[in-house]
């Protein structure tokens, strides 16, 4: 399951974000899907209680969001959704030479401290 590879990702960098503002304790962070993934949240779940024990992270919510995919169109400069519809091209110049600016990975979003 490589979904286990990214919960230590996340937390470790949550770690290092809590130990940069000396925090004792965490309470929530806040993690987002990408849409292009086939990463499950469900075991991102199911993982984290084991990943953070015995951390700064033992005993915080985790929290994850869908983040839908975002293109950065290359002939034009929007950024758009990418629809199958429309065989993924830019809805203003229907060009398909674009960047994927969002949706691609795990990202953690917030880091929410106990005060
Ligand atoms: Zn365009």
């Amino acid at each position: 399951m490589h979904e286990m590879s990214y919960v230590i990702r996340f937390v470790n960098r949550a770690i290092e974000t809590a130990e940069e503002r000396k925090a004792e304790r965490v309470k929530r962070i806040l993690v987002s899907v990408g849409e292009m993934t086939d990463v499950l949240p469900e075991y991102l779940h199911r993982y984290y209680p084991s990943a953070v024990k015995g951390t700064i992270l033992e005993g915080s919510v985790l929290e994850t969001k869908k983040e839908p995919v975002c293109v950065l169109c290359a002939s034009c400069g929007k950024e758009y959704h990418p629809e199958k519809d429309n065989g993924y091209a830019c809805p203003r110049c229907h060009g398909t030479e674009g960047k994927i600016t969002a949706g691609r990975g795990v990202v953690l979003e917030q880091v929410e401290l106990e005060s």
